[in-house]
C-alpha cells in the first residue's frame, strides 16, 4: 500500500542531477575529421535487403555512411572490435554518458572492460529534428532490437527475421561461425533513423513514423577496426508494428570510405589515434589470495 507522505510534493521538486557528467571526457576532433573527409574516397557500397542485415569491415581512420535509399527505414547496427569480437558497442553506457538519443559528436561506447569510443557520428541530416511534444528524437539508444524471443513471449508466434534474428545470420556469415556460437555476441542496437520516447503516462517505449526521407543519412568515422551489423527492421518506418512482414520495408545503404592521410596522422600520432582501452585494473577491489 502506498502511503503519500506529506512533503511529497517538495520531494518531487527536488531538481534532477546529471548522473555522469561528461565535462571530463576528451571531445572528438570534428574539426580534424571534417579534414579528413574532405580527401576520402568511396572504396565499397552495400546495400541492405528489406527485413535483412549485411555485414561490413571498416578501418580505423575510415568513414562510414548509412543512407535511407527508397523510402523510410529504421537499422538496427551492432559493432564490434574486427580484432577481439567480445569488445563490442555497449548502448546502455552510451546513453547514460551521451543521453537517449545520438546526434553529430556523440561517441558509441564499447563493453566493460575495454570502455572506449569505437565509433564517432560526424554527421546527421536528422539533427534538425531535435525533441518533439511527445518527448520522442531519432538514432536512440534505448530500445534493444525487435527479437524472436520477445515475441514468442507476447505472440506465441516464430517470427526469423527480426532485427536480432538478422544480425546474428549476418555476424555468422562475417565470421563463419555457427549462430549457436555467435548469438550472444550480438547485442543491443544503435536504432539508426528510429523515431522513440516515453510515454509520460506510462513510461513505456514508444515508437512512431520515423521522418526519414530517402537521401538522409548518418556518417561515423570509425576510431578502431570495426565489423558492422545492420539489419533492416521489418518494422520499416516503425510507424505501426515490427516482428512480423506487415510494414512496408525499404533497403539501406551502407558506403565506406577512405582517406590516405590517416595513416600519416596515426603514425605521426599528432593529432588523432586510436582510443585506448580502459586504464582501470580490473581487481574490483579483491585483495591477492582471496
Ligand atoms: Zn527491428
Amino acid at each position: 500500500m502506498t502511503n503519500t507522505p506529506k512533503d511529497s510534493h517538495d520531494r518531487r521538486s527536488v531538481p534532477p542531477v546529471i548522473c555522469y557528467p561528461t565535462n571530463m571526457l576528451t571531445k572528438p576532433n570534428l574539426g580534424l575529421y571534417g579534414e579528413l573527409r574532405k580527401n576520402a574516397k568511396k572504396i565499397t557500397e552495400i546495400i541492405v535487403p528489406p527485413r535483412d542485415a549485411t555485414h561490413f569491415l571498416v578501418k580505423a581512420g575510415q568513414f562510414f555512411r548509412i543512407t535511407s535509399i527508397e523510402g523510410p527505414q529504421v537499422g538496427d547496427l551492432n559493432l564490434w572490435n574486427s580484432q577481439n569480437l567480445t569488445e563490442f558497442f555497449y548502448s546502455g553506457k552510451t546513453r547514460a554518458l551521451h543521453g537517449s538519443h545520438l546526434t553529430k559528436g556523440n561517441q558509441l561506447w564499447s563493453c566493460f572492460p575495454y570502455l572506449r569510443p569505437i565509433a564517432t557520428i560526424v554527421e546527421d541530416t536528422l539533427e534538425w529534428y531535435g525533441i518533439d511534444d511527445f518527448g520522442a528524437s531519432v538514432h536512440d539508444v534505448i530500445g534493444t532490437r525487435c527479437d524472436p524471443y520477445t515475441q514468442k513471449l507476447l505472440t506465441k508466434k516464430n517470427y526469423h527475421y527480426c532485427c536480432h534474428s538478422n544480425l546474428c545470420r549476418a555476424l555468422s556469415h562475417a565470421t563463419n561461425q555457427p549462430i549457436t556460437k555467435i548469438e550472444n555476441l550480438v547485442h543491443d542496437v544503435l536504432n539508426v533513423f528510429m523515431c522513440t520516447g516515453f510515454t509520460r503516462d506510462t513510461g513505456q517505449y514508444f515508437m512512431k513514423a520515423s521522418p526519414v526521407r530517402p537521401g538522409d543519412y548518418l556518417e561515423f568515422f570509425a576510431e578502431i577496426d570495426l565489423i558492422g551489423a545492420l539489419s533492416a527492421c521489418p518494422g520499416g518506418d516503425c510507424s505501426k508494428t515490427h516482428s512480423s512482414n506487415l510494414a512496408m520495408c525499404f533497403p539501406l545503404m551502407v558506403e565506406i570510405f577512405t582517406t590516405k592521410k590517416v595513416s600519416l596522422i596515426n603514425e605521426s600520432n599528432a593529432q588523432w589515434a586510436a582510443p585506448q582501452i580502459s586504464e582501470y585494473d580490473q581487481t574490483h577491489g579483491q585483495k591477492k589470495n582471496q
